[in-house]
Parts: C-alpha cells; structure tokens; sequence
C-alpha cells in the first residue's frame, strides 16, 4: 500500500480546446477559477482537426483568468523543441503571474498521427526510445529554466543535443514538470526525474493506480529520491445522479467514498474532474471538493497541508532558525526560499548582495500582519522590508534572515480629483507614479530615479527634481496606512494616531510597514530638463560657484551634480542635472543660465519634456547586486569655500568614485522644523559620497567633510553606527522618537535599519 504522500489536495478541470467555439474552453476555465478550483487543464491532441492549439489556448486564457493555474494534458512534447517549450513556460509563467506548470506525455497513440511522426524528423519512435527522448527532454527544460545559472546550457543526449544555448528567462515560479502515461518505462522516469505523474483513472480497474506508484516509487528510491516528493495526479470523469449506480455515479456522497481510497490509501494529490458540463464542475467544486478534504483529514493521521510543499532539493538549502514549516498559510504559497527558482529575483536589493533565508511576500495589511506575526517569532534573525529594493543602506535584505516584501503592493489611485489626493501601495516605483500622475497634469515630487520603490523613499523623505519647488515628498503625505509591530493595522494623520503620523515622516522604517499612503499632488505640466557636462579642472571653485548659482535661483529650478575620481590623462568633468517647472523656453532658460555659466562646459542638452519622461530612467530587471555599499552622507546649508577645498581633496583622494550633491532648501525651508521627523529644514544641499573601502572612506569623510555637515538623510547612509542616528535627528526630535519607539515598538521588531532604541524610561506601569 503506497498510502498518502502528504501534499496539499488540489482539485482541477480537464476542458477539451474545442474550436467551433472558440470561447466555449475560455468560458469553463474562469468557470473553473471562480468556483475555486486550483488548476485548469486542456487536452493536448495535435491530431484532433476539431482542437484549438494547445499551447496557444494556455496563452489566452492565462490573460483571461487571475488565480488559477494552467497546464497541458498532457503536452505532446514530440511535437516541440525541448528547449522551446522551456522558454514558452517561462514565459508564459512570467506571464500569467507564476501559474504555468508542464505536464509532459510522448504523444498521440496513434503511429501515424503528428506527434509520432514528428518525432525524430519524421521516423517513428519505438516506445523504448520515446521515453528515452521526454528523458532527455525534462533534462533540457530544467538547464533551459535554471536561469541563475550563467552559463550557457550544453547538453549531448542522444535525441537532443544544445551547443551553447542561451536559459531562461527565469520563471516566476517553480514549475513543476509532471508526466503522463502508463507504460512502466515512463513510470520508471516519472521516478527518477518527474515532480508528478499524470494519469488517466481506469475505472474498471481503479487498481491500477496502486501498481503504478509502485513502480514511481521504487524508481525513486532507486534514484535516491524520496516518492514522496512525487505528486500524483488523476484525471477522473463521472456522473452524478440521484442513487448511487457505480462508481463515480451517483450523488455526490457516492463520488466521496469512491474518491477518498484514492486519496488515503493511493496517495492522489490532485484529482482533475474530466468535463464540460458546467453543472458537473459546480457540483464537484460545491459537495465533492471540500467533503473530500474533510473526509481525507479525518481518515489520515494528520490533516493534509493547506499549502504547497518543497522538494528534497529546496528543503536541503533551507537556513538554520526558521520554522519553514509553519509560514502562514495566507502567504506560503508565495514565500521564496533559497532554493527556489525565483529566488535569484528577491535575495539582493539595488546596491547589497543578499541572502536571506525566507522572503515573504503578503498582499494585503492583513498578510503583513501575518508575516509580523512569524517575524517576532523570529526575532533572532535579521529582519528586512522590502518595497522597490533601493535602500542604499541594504538592510531591505540580510543573510539568513527574513524579508517581508511588500513589493506586490503597488497600486496608484486617484482618491479626490478636486483634492489632488492619490493613494499609493509602498511596492510602487516612482517611474510608476509619475506615469500614472501625468495624464492628470500632475506630479509627486520624489527621487531622481525611477526605479525607487515609494515604501522606502516615503518613509524617510524624498529629496527629488522638484525639491526646491514643491518640498519634500514626506511633505505631501496626508495619511498612510500601516501595520505596527504587534499586528495592529492602523490609520496615521493629522487627526489619527498624530504622533505615530509625526514619526513616520522621516522616521517610518522604525514604527511598522506602510502598506499604503495617501499624498496630496502638485499640478505640473511640461517641465525643463538639463544635463551639463562642466569642466571640474577647478573642483573647490566649481562647487561654491554652482552653490551659489543654485541658493540665488528661484526655486522652480532644483539641480544636482555628480563629481568622480580623477581620471588619468582625461579632463575632470562634473555632470550638472538640473530641472526648472516652467514650460516657457523663456523662463527655463533665464534660470539655467548662471547654473551654466559656474564652469566651462563640454556639452550641454536643454529639452522641454514632462516629469514622467525624465523619471522612465529604470530598467525592470531584477536587482543582482552583490557586496556591501559603502557610503557617506549630510546635509549642509551652504557650499562654502572651506567645505569645497575639503571636497576636493576627498575626490583628489581617488577613494570616491560617486560624489553627488543634490540641492533643497526652498519650499523645503517653509515646513517647521518640528512638523515631522524630518527636521533639518534649514539645509540647502545633500552630500553623499560613495567609495569602495570602509575604513579609507569613513576616515577622510570624517577627516574633512564632517565638521562642515549639519545633520544628515539616512537614505544615503550605509555607516549604521549609532552616531548616524544622531545626526539624522536632532536631540529633541530624537527623544520623541525613543518615546514613540518605546509606545509602538517597545522589543525592537523594526530594528535592522537605524534602529531608534526605545526609550524604557518613558514605559507606564500598568
Ligand atoms: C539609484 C538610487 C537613486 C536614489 N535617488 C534618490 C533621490 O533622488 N532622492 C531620495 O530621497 N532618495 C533617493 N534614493 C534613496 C532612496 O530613497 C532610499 O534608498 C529608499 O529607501 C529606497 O526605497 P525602496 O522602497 O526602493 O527601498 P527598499 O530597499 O525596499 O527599502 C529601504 C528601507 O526602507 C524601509 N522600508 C521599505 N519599505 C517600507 C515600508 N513599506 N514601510 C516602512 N518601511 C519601509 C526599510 O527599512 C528598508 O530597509 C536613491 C536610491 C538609489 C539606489
């Protein structure tokens, strides 16, 4: 008895891709979705005149449908190029949001039909060698899929052979590759090399299911695997009626008891309901689905898993500490472990090399509350929160901690048209934003790079292209929407939790996860936008000249430059940025000018564009850093000719290789210091240097820039010293904030990213 292998119990449809009509297949899977079956199935018979295509059918109801899983049943793998399928499921599983699986079969029974044919250019295949070929072929998929690999994917079988093939792309998930048949050959591979087996119930001879997963399962071991990592798949058909006629027909009480031995005793993991009779499939999802899951809970020692289980392989890279196994239902399906495939997307962020032990990925509040909730379990580890992956200080990820990721939190809402008042989920990118502002005619003033996430920018200030016009981005912000330590979801603003809304600006990534914040906008229209670049021969001169320049404009125009190390033979060249929110070329140019004038210039661009424009400045790959960051950063009032001298001798130095400094001051200055966490309105510029060794950077920064720095914006910092922490806030501001840390996060759950330490001395005795 090969009894159950423990995976969750999943229910399907087997729908025939019929083309008379075209939507009927359409229709039954969103049918399918809606009555919460988890997987969809279409035949896969390539020498069936009445079919649609297959693999083209996957593609259109996966855009059609949101949830539900798809796959092939089963894909005539003959038919296709081993190392084109993989791309298709890749692609089609980025596509459709992780829900491609592959069930793969030799083909049609039929010796002279497509498939046979097909095989081997046109010779048949005998069995033997047919399986031999989907052997070779799950070979192939797996090299094609495994995109973390960087080389390309050789591979000399005796069917297939790829001479330097290119992978990926890497799918969203991992898909599992079943195989359909019978034949013992085929159920000997599934042992050896499948994640599930695929077959068609006999009812005459329900049996048989007993013997195949002998035979699965003896391969397995025999290949040093464990049978249990095999899910088994069933497709069955029936009938209901009103008094019980045999099996599968009958009520669906009858359909139960038949199914549940299949369950218990066979180890079925999915039972795929052959029809395209709407009734059918209701009835099965409504009385058969879920009385067999209880029934299957019951007759079992222990209840079946509500979520998906890992393999061998993925288990055997798990971490240390963490309780894998008890990952709240509401976000294990989409958890990333190290040894998942999709992992070399989430592990670093932008600029630090990561590897955490556990990424979870909630939706909503509640599943951030969830994740919380496992965090403090683990509150021996790092823990990270990750909205665009930007953070300069890295700490949105760790090694062998978690990362809470509240990326897939990123929707862009118009709340009030009147009030200029949109809501924005922390996992929005501010190229996002400004494309979705644009067509209002309006903007958000943020970064300067579109691909920063809004979680993190809009937690600790948001110095962007419109700084010295509109202010801060935290000075638009009207209320967010987060989850605190213990769980609590909680509303902050002027008027709700006012303190903790206090806090958050500047200060946000010590009280909670923001899963939603409401700003107030700016009309914006067409925009001025300069790029210089300028002669640095005269680093010191060049930096008072251009701050001056910048402090005398009016403040539509906001401007940064990036200075570098010297370059052996070549000319020192600064890059002068600057934006004006004007669109009249009058205007733009007036204020351009002295910002041109500070030096000689090599080359200069002026266009008239929108803000979105500028801000599409981000590609969407997956951020593959490696390594730590190594920065220094302040804030200063005014670029005076001591603080230039000492900036010219720290680039002179040739240990920064990134010197960047961005003006603030205007609309910046108008907010009391003490409206919000934020307090250092009285600076004009921010300074960051970015070097590639610790000590020599941290040495000269404090050597020569220091004592001419007033405060500092964490968002640049990478030195996590407690010292930091001080510059960021001044005294008294620093003190309200022991006092809210100690109110809202009195144990420190958010502590890896300059940690306030809570202030025990304001605790009340209850
Ligand atoms: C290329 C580049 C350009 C930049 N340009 C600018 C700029 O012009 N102006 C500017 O002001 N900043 C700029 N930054 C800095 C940027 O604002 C910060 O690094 C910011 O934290 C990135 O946000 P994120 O969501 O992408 O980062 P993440 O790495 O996801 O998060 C960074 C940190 O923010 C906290 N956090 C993230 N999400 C949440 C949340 N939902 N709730 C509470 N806390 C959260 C966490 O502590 C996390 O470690 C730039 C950064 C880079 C890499």
């Amino acid at each position: 008895m090969s009894g159950n292998y423990g995976h969750r119990l999943e229910f399907g449809t087997l729908v025939t891709p019929v083309n008379a009509s075209p939507d009927t297949p359409v229709a039954l899977a969103r049918r399918s979705e809606a009555l919460g079956y988890d997987l969809v199935t279409f035949v896969d018979d390539p020498d069936q005149p009445a079919h649609l295509d297959t693999w083209t059918l996957l593609a259109w109801v996966a855009g059609r449908t949101d949830r539900i899983h798809l796959a092939a049943n089963v894909l005539t793998v003959p038919l296709r190029s081993p190392a084109v399928i993989a791309r298709s499921a890749a692609s089609l599983d980025l596509l459709s949001g992780g829900r491609l699986e592959l069930a793969l079969g030799t083909g049609g029974r039929d010796p002279d039909g497509l498939a046979a044919v097909a095989a081997r250019g046109g010779a048949r295949l005998d069995p033997r060698a047919a399986v031999d070929a989907l052997g070779e072929s799950i070979d192939v998929v797996r090299a094609v899929l495994d995109a973390g690999d960087p080389d390309p994917v050789r591979y000399d079988g005796e069917h297939h052979r790829l001479d330097g093939a290119p992978r990926g792309p890497l799918p969203a998930h991992h898909i599992p590759i079943w195989l359909g048949g019978t034949d013992p050959r085929l159920l000997r591979l599934v042992g050896a090399k499948a994640d599930g087996w695929l077959a068609t119930l006999d009812p005459a001879d329900p049996d048989a299911v007993r013997t195949s997963n002998k035979i699965i399962d003896e391969a397995a071991r025999a290949a040093g695997r464990d049978p249990a990592e095999i899910r088994r798949l069933l497709n069955v058909s029936g009938r209901f009626s009103a008094t019980r006629q045999g099996f599968l027909n009958g009520p669906a009480a009858g359909w139960v008891e038949d199914l549940l031995p299949l369950v218990v005793e066979n180890g079925v993991g999915t039972i795929i309901l052959t029809t395209d009779d709407v009734a059918t499939m209701e009835r099965f999802a409504r009385e058969v689905a879920p009385a067999l899951r209880e029934a299957a809970d019951r007759a079992l020692p222990a209840p079946l898993p509500r979520t998906a289980q890992r393999g061998v392989a993925v288990r055997a890279k798990r971490r240390p500490g963490i309780a894998y196994d008890e990952v709240p239902a509401s976000l294990a399906d989409r958890a990333v472990e190290p040894g998942d495939v999709d992992y070399a997307r989430v592990k670093s962020n932008y600029l630090r090399g990561g590897a955490p032990g556990l990424v979870l990925r909630p939706r909503t509040p509640a599943e951030v509350a969830d994740a919380l909730t496992f965090a403090r379990a683990h509150r021996h580890l790092p823990l990270g929160i990750r909205s665009g992956g930007h953070g300069i200080s890295g700490r949105s990820t760790n090694d062998g901690g978690i990362v809470i990721d509240v990326g897939g939190i990123n929707g862009i809402e118009v709340l009030d048209e009147d009030a200029r008042l949109v809501r924005i989920g922390p996992g929005a990118r501010w190229m996002d934003v400004a494309a979705a502002l644009a067509p209002h005619g309006w903007a958000l003033t943020s970064g300067d790079y579109g691909g920063v996430g809004v979680g993190g920018l809009a937690t600790a200030g948001g110095v962007g292209w419109l700084a010295r016009k509109h202010g801060l981005t935290i000075d638009h912000l009207r209320a967010v929407e987060m989850v605190l330590a213990d769980g609590r979801v909680v509303r902050a603003s002027e008027t709700e939790n006012a303190d903790l809304f206090w806090a958050v600006r500047g200060a946000g990534a010590n009280f909670g996860v923001v899963t939603a914040f409401e700003f107030e906008v700016d009309e914006v229209g067409p925009v001025g936008w300069a790029q210089f670049a300028l002669d640095a021969g005269d680093p010191a001169g060049l930096l008072t000249r251009w701050g001056a320049a910048v402090e005398a404009a009016p403040r539509d125009l906001t401007s940064a430059m990036i200075m570098g190390p010297p370059r052996l033979g070549q000319p020192a060249v600064a890059q002068v940025m600057a934006m004006v929110d004007s669109d009249d070329p009058a205007t733009i140019v007036a204020q351009l000018q002295p910002v041109a004038d500070v030096a000689p210039g090599y080359d200069q661009q002026v266009v008239i564009t929108s803000y979105a424009s500028v801000m599409a400045n981000a590609s969407d790959a997956p951020h593959q850093a490696q390594g730590e960051p190594i920065s220094r950063t302040g804030l200063i009032e005014h670029l005076t000719p001591e603080f230039a001298a000492a900036a010219a001798r720290l680039l002179a130095s040739g240990v920064v290789y990134f010197f960047h400094i961005r003006s603030i001051g205007g609309a910046v200055t108008d907010i009391d210091p003490d409206a919000m966490a934020w307090s250092h309105r009285n600076a004009n510029f921010h300074v960051t240097a970015f070097g590639r060794h610790r000590a020599r950077l941290d040495a000269l920064w404090d050597g020569l820039l220091a004592e001419h720095l007033r405060g500092t914006y964490l968002s640049f910092e990478t030195d996590l010293r407690p010292e930091r922490l001080a510059e960021a806030f001044p005294p008294r501001t620093l003190a309200r904030l022991r006092t809210l840390k100690e109110r809202y996060d009195p144990d420190g759950l958010f502590r890896d990213n300059f940690a306030i330490t809570p202030d025990t001395a304001s605790r009340t005795t209850p």
